[in-house]
């Protein structure tokens, strides 16, 4: 049973005006087979601490942690966060010249493995999934985000997902410029690893549209820095008839 623990987690920032602490004191645990939706305003710190978890250099852990099985992650290279299983989508936002879809994903996977998968097997489960994400096969030969449209970048996040088969995955926002076409099946990939590999996920959204196809088992309203309040399902519902401004007043008061 896996676990990932994030604990009191305070983390800053550079900024030309200096540093500027963002996470004040983040708590969260998420079982294998979890779905965590994070949801709140702009500018609370979502992808702060997707960064953080990342492990993208700009952002200071200054105190608390973040445990993959009893393991502190703060300390790991953004190569040994993969290797232990955590998948982070803003780790290959890039666009890289000369290097395949099909290349890039098996580098990956023999890097995360540690040995390169079975040739047969392996291009067997990379066609099945790219025509459950309603892939055409012409998009293995292209170069890794080179001119891929918004929608093709998040399916190619979702194929990587279902390839590389991690323990914890952070999705930040894939639910943005998506029409409902595309959103049902990045959706539908996001629960098949759920079911096949007991996926944990934290997914932060603005938005409740991607809930009504990944069904969160926990949701954390994000409010300055930290987690204002959390609750089953039904807080998504609550949260998308009266927004966000009973917490951001509480906030304010508090
Ligand atoms: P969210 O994802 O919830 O919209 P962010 O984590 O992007 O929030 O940002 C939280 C706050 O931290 C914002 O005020 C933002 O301007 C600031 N911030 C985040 N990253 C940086 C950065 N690299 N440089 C300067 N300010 C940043
Ligand atoms: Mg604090
Ligand atoms: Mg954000």
């Amino acid at each position: 049973m896996s676990v990932l623990e994030i604990k009191d987690l305070h983390v800053s920032v550079e900024t030309d005006q200096g540093t500027k602490q963002i996470l004040h004191g983040v708590n969260l645990t998420i079982n294998e087979g979890e779905i965590h939706a994070i949801m709140g305003p702009n500018g609370s710190g979502k992808s702060t601490l997707a960064y953080t978890i990342a492990g993208h250099p700009k952002y200071t852990v200054d105190s608390g942690s973040i445990l993959l099985d009893g393991e502190e992650v703060t300390t790991m290279t953004v190569d040994q966060r993969a290797r232990a299983g955590l998948f982070l989508a803003m780790q290959y936002p890039v666009e890289i010249p000369g290097v395949t879809v099909t290349n890039f994903l098996r580098t990956a996977k023999t890097a995360i493995d540690g040995s390169a998968p079975p040739i047969r097997t392996w291009i067997k489960d990379v066609r099945e999934s790219m025509k459950q994400l309603r892939m055409d096969k012409s998009f293995a030969e292209r170069n890794v985000n080179e001119g891929f449209s918004g929608g093709e970048k998040k399916r190619n996040e979702i194929l990587q997902l279902e390839l590389l088969k991690p323990k914890f995955a952070v999705l930040d926002e894939t639910d943005s410029g998506l029409d409902v076409d595309a959103l049902k099946i990045v959706s539908e990939g996001v629960n098949r690893a759920k079911e096949n590999t007991g996926l944990g996920l934290l997914l932060i959204t603005h938005y409740t549209r991607i809930l009504r196809y990944i069904k969160p088992d926990f949701v954390h309203v994000f409010v300055d820095g930290r987690i204002a309040e959390q609750g089953g399902p039904e807080l998504a519902d609550r949260l998308e008839d009266e927004g966000y401004d009973r917490f951001l007043t509480e906030s304010n008061v508090g």
